[in-house]
């Protein structure tokens, strides 16, 4: 029986993680973290008896001990507690659908113990792709890609290899974009954009972070620097296409000039039922593609001068080392702000561009370097905004 640990099972991928676990039936969950859900996590506790779960604070997992002591469950906590969850014993793969830098070193940690990663933190790939993808071919382990665009690659990729093993060329990937619910205005409107207005994905239902990171487009910057380590290709042969419909989750052109795509309907459950089952495909309920009713599949050029989010992506991704661990941190903080209403939308690309136009570049940075590189990104904002 295939066995998973989950580090995020409180969030929106983690949720929807466990929604095809029950829906099978046949997954058993070893270990979850999440951060301070407690009231879910006691729920999940119940219904998918885990040996281990983690709190974000040691407080609420004194809470949790009290509410599960009538089972045989162990609650740990912080740091410590992720990366426990993250070498269970038991599981086989752990699914990373945590949010944020936090997620790198637990991941690492599982690469070194064996498990194969289901990964959906981008921050992981982002920040760190120089290191986890050696390490991951090192301990002999899978990345099965979560994120439906990479997903949809990694399904294109499926079976393309020559007569002697090698992987038939790529010649680009095609990444597609919806481009949020802003796509078509000026800069000079999207000053004036709510919080409200940027948290209403017109395709796609995602937790706060990822959903603010479309409206600017960030989001799709880090897809093309994930997608460079993942399928070893140069930030030059990634080409993001809008497709706002939403159908096209992502292309591949091969050397001889055809493409293939993978379609389907904007779900989730998708790209993390084939990571979790990979290679087979399994049952899936929900909505199909209905050709009949589709009256259009369009495509457009992203627009980087107005959604700088992209444009500055781009520039991290072809600067390397350090500076994509920047672009993330002065994003991370600058979408937090805009949630907290401190800053207005375009601010958020306006702290991206001082940190990375302030930043010491490291060519190639251990992860003790690149966690030092967020917390300095973190003081450089702090009290200037
Ligand atoms: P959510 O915000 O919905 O969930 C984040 C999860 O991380 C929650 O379980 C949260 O716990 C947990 N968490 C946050 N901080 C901590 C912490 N300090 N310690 C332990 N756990 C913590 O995010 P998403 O599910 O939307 O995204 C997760 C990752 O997947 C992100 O990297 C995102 O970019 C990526 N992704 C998401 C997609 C989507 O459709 N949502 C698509 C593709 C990629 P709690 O809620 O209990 O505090």
């Amino acid at each position: 029986m295939k066995t998973i640990a989950i580090l995020g099972s409180t969030g929106s991928i983690g949720t929807q993680t466990l929604e095809v676990v029950r829906a099978n039936g046949d997954i058993r969950v070893a270990a979850l973290g999440a951060g301070k859900n407690i009231d879910l996590l006691e729920k999940q506790i119940r219904e998918f008896h885990p040996r281990l779960a983690c709190t974000g604070s040691e407080e609420d997992a004194k809470t949790l001990r009290t509410r599960v002591a009538d089972l045989s469950v162990r609650i740990c906590s912080g740091m410590d507690g992720l990366k426990e969850v993250a070498v269970c014993e038991e599981a086989d793969t752990l699914v990373t659908a945590i949010v944020g830098m936090i997620g790198i070193v637990p991941t690492i940690e599982a690469i070194k113990a064996g498990k194969d990663i289901a990964l959906a933190n981008k921050e992981t790939l982002v920040t760190a792709g120089h290191l986890i993808m050696p390490l991951a071919a090192r301990y002999g382990v899978k990345i099965l890609p979560v994120d439906s665009e990479h997903s949809a690659i990694f399904q294109c990729l499926n079976g393309e290899k020559d007569r002697s093993g090698n992987a038939n060329r790529i010649d680009k990937i095609l990444l597609t974009a919806s481009g949020g619910p802003f796509r078509g205005k000026t800069f000079e409107e999207l000053k004036e954009v709510k919080v409200e207005d940027a948290l209403k994905h017109p395709n796609w239902a995602m937790g706060q972070k990822i959903t603010i990171d479309s409206a600017s487009m960030v989001n799709k910057g880090l897809e093309v620097m994930e997608a460079r380590w993942l399928f070893d290709v140069s930030p030059d042969q990634i080409q993001v296409v809008v497709q706002p419909q939403s159908i096209i989750h992502s292309m591949v052109q091969f050397a001889d000039g055809a493409v293939i795509a993978q379609l389907g309907t904007p779900d989730m459950k998708l790209p993390i039922s084939y990571a979790l089952y990979y290679p087979e495909r399994r049952f899936l309920a929900g909505e199909r593609l209905d050709f009949a009713k589709i009256s259009s599949i369009s495509f457009e050029n992203p627009d980087p001068d107005t959604f700088l989010g992209l444009k500055y992506a781009l520039e991290a991704a072809h600067t390397g080392g350090s500076m994509p661990t920047v672009f993330n941190a002065a994003n991370e903080r600058a979408v937090r702000k805009f949630l907290n209403r401190e800053i207005g939308f375009t601010g958020i690309y306006d702290i991206i561009r001082y940190c990375m136009d302030h930043h010491r570049l490291i060519p190639s940075p251990d992860v003790t370097q690149i966690l030092d590189t967020e917390q300095s990104v973190y003081e450089m904002i702090e009290g200037r905004w």
